[in-house]
């Protein structure tokens, strides 16, 4: 089912069902690189992500369940070495924690389908939010944009 927005892309609804699975199962899965950030919380170095340069218009979908997390619309170049966005693509789809590792107070972002760590929000982002949804590529999967699907674009 394809759900049409007026302020972006088209997207294909994800259940609220959520995403629970063995430890092995993610292990079998996922990659040692996407499971060590996912399913460990690490992070991968800064400027080695494969998205940070993607800028084609489309969504990007959690590399663990494929929930859409974020969309190409909200993507900025933060400097960071990390792929930013201002916010998430939909309510409720990101959760927040506070993270008190390595000596920081900062506020850590996962998954709200699966519980994959995808990275930190900071309060130090562009307009309109003021946010910095600060995010491991390898936590995602870009999908672009259907262009046949009728949605228009802004
Ligand atoms: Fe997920």
């Amino acid at each position: 089912m394809t759900q049409t927005r007026p302020d972006g892309p088209n997207f294909t609804s994800v259940t609220d069902e959520k995403v629970e699975k063995p430890d092995f199962e993610w292990r079998a899965e996922l990659t040692p690189e996407q499971y060590h950030v996912l399913r460990e919380k690490g992070t991968e170095p800064a400027w080695t992500g494969t998205l940070l340069d993607m800028h084609d218009p489309g969504l990007f979908r959690c590399a663990g369940c494929g929930a859409e997390l974020f969309r190409s619309d909200d993507k900025f170049d933060s400097g960071s070495g990390w792929p930013s966005f201002t916010r998430a693509a939909a309510e409720g789809i990101v959760n927040e924690h506070q993270d008190r590792s390595h000596g920081m107070v900062r506020t850590e972002i996962t998954c709200a389908r699966c519980g994959g760590h995808l990275g930190h929000v900071f309060p130090d982002g562009p307009n309109p939010t003021g946010l910095r949804y600060c995010v491991n590529s390898l936590s995602l999967e870009f999908e672009p944009e259907k262009s046949s699907s009728g949605g228009t674009s802004a």
